[in-house]
């Protein structure tokens, strides 16, 4: 079966260290399976992108010599396709406009006793789940319990990481009714990211384990669109030496890519690869790499 993965970063500032493993990650394992790697600029979330920063992740992708095979897809520019499967999605009955404001979810768990906790967003409550109540519509959301019921999936959602290993989440309770198209009118990602990887014909997803947690989501839209399902793989994060997460809002420093062959090597060494041979040209390391990933039975040892 061809193989077509891809990296996807969100253009919220140049790429970091770490998200050059994540980058470094999929493309090795698109070229240790004789694949297609491709590049998705994530801009949908415009209120947190920067100028420019996706011109700059694509020159520091190139620089360390990680150039996509296909032509760059721009989020951005994918309107009608998140519209089109809105719609689909409504015309199943599987999406509903919400009126909610963030302060209505907000009182309407604490009256249920739901503590806020995953992540920022919490568990939708289902108020508007069967109608708006004559309040204005904000933003649309998965009616998940309807597409889990319609089409006879089992609860919990399980899938394979390859990884990780076997994972499942039962969305509907712990998740609930998320959000495809946001109050604000922007495009959710979780919509955004399962029409993308259907379109580019996504076979296989390698990404940072920050996202496992979406996945259970994913896969469910993927059902609730009639997408096909790829293979997921998540690899570890690299920490900061505050042992926190790195990303560009706790001040991730610019990946310095002065020295590209430096860069790769810190990349490669987070994915537990060998250091590349002396003298080594950059073409020759990526292919020591390609190598040494292919060898292993289960790439990147925790
Ligand atoms: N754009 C997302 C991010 O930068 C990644 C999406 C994905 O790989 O699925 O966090």
């Amino acid at each position: 079966m061809p193989y077509i993965g891809r990296f996807a970063p969100s253009p919220t500032g140049p790429l970091h260290a770490g998200s050059l493993v994540a980058a470094f990650a999929s493309w090795l394992d698109a070229r240790s399976h004789d694949g297609q790697w491709l590049v998705r600029i994530e801009d949908v979330d415009t209120p947190r992108c920067i100028a420019s920063a996706d011109q700059l992740i694509l020159q520091q992708l190139a620089i360390c010599g990680l150039v996509p095979d296909a032509p760059v897809m721009w989020q951005s520019q994918r309107s009608d396709a998140y519209q089109a499967a809105l719609d689909n999605l409504i015309a199943k009955g599987w999406a509903y406009p919400c009126g909610c404001s963030r302060k209505e979810i907000e009182d309407a768990q604490a009256l249920i006793g739901h503590a806020r906790e995953r992540h920022t967003a919490a568990v939708y409550p289902g108020t508007c789940r069967d109608g708006l109540n004559g309040k204005a519509a904000r933003a649309w959301r998965l009616n998940v319990q309807r597409v889990i019921d319609d089409s006879k999936l089992d609860t919990p959602l399980a899938w394979h990481d390859r990884l990780l290993g076997p994972q499942q989440q039962d969305v509907a309770t712990e998740v609930g009714d998320f959000v495809l198209r946001r109050a604000d009118g922007l495009w959710a990602y979780q919509l955004a990211v399962v029409v993308d990887d259907a379109a580019q014909g996504i076979t296989n997803i390698v990404r940072g384990e920050d996202l496992t947690d979406n996945t259970a989501r994913q896969i469910l839209l993927q059902h609730a669109l009639g997408l096909p399902t790829p293979s997921y793989m998540h690899t570890p994060l690299v920490l900061g030496e505050n042992g926190e997460k790195l990303s560009k809002q706790n001040g991730a420093t610019a990946l310095d890519v002065s020295q590209p062959l430096l860069a790769l090597q810190n990349a490669a060494h987070a994915l537990g690869l060998p250091k590349f041979s002396d003298g080594a040209s950059i073409e020759q390391a990526l292919s020591e790499w390609t190598k040494a990933w292919q060898e292993m039975s289960s790439p990147v040892p925790r």
